[in-house]
């Protein structure tokens, strides 16, 4: 059975759902270690931002943030319409961060789990999944299929596709 396990989230709804298999494993699993890592996204787009709006640790940080991107792109738009939108301010990302471990760890510690750890990472997501996965000797991975990215039409997104290629551990995608 899985001793120690890894589990990614993004914030997403696909991600709480790989939250709560991690936890509910755990659980199960007398002895477990349970690993949460997200890794900071600097190009966040409004819509991705705006989810977080409505959680109540991160709406008084995140609706100015949005009202200041807004902004930004008021000023900015010339007579053409604008295609790049500034990203959040990296306080901003790394407090979205703190919040959603701190979720997942509430969650964990609520349902019994005693050993959890949680960290906050940036860079390429698979990249530091993958490292963290490797650094704890993890036995097993839990992450959604999809996560926040726009892209429609994608049955799996590619941090899922690429932990799941690269993992050498077992990896479990939550649809
Ligand atoms: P894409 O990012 O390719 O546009 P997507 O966002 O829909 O597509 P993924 O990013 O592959 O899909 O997300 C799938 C899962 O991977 C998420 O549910 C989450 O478990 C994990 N994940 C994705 N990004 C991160 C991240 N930045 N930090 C931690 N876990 C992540
Ligand atoms: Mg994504």
């Amino acid at each position: 059975m899985a001793k120690t396990i890894l589990c990614a989230t993004d914030g997403s709804e696909h991600a709480a759902k790989a939250v709560s298999l991690a936890v509910d494993l755990a659980a199960n699993e007398a002895g477990s270690e349970l690993i949460f890592v997200h890794v900071m996204e600097r190009h966040m787009s409004m819509d991705q931002l705006g989810r977080f709006a409505s959680h109540a640790h991160l709406k008084d940080i995140v609706e100015p943030e949005l009202a200041r991107i807004e902004g930004e792109i008021v000023a900015a738009a010339g007579p053409y319409p604008m295609t790049w939108v500034p990203p959040p301010a990296p306080e901003v990302v790394h407090r979205i961060g703190e919040v959603l471990l701190a979720d997942a760890r509430l969650e964990a510690e609520s349902k019994g789990v005693a050993s959890v750890e949680t960290h906050l990472e940036e860079g390429d997501p698979a990249g530091r999944i993958l490292d963290r996965a490797a650094a704890h000797d993890a036995d097993l991975i839990v992450l959604g299929s999809r996560g926040l990215g726009a892209l429609k039409g994608l049955l799996v997104g590619s941090v899922s596709q690429k932990v799941n290629h690269l993992s050498r551990c077992t990896c479990v995608t939550v649809k």
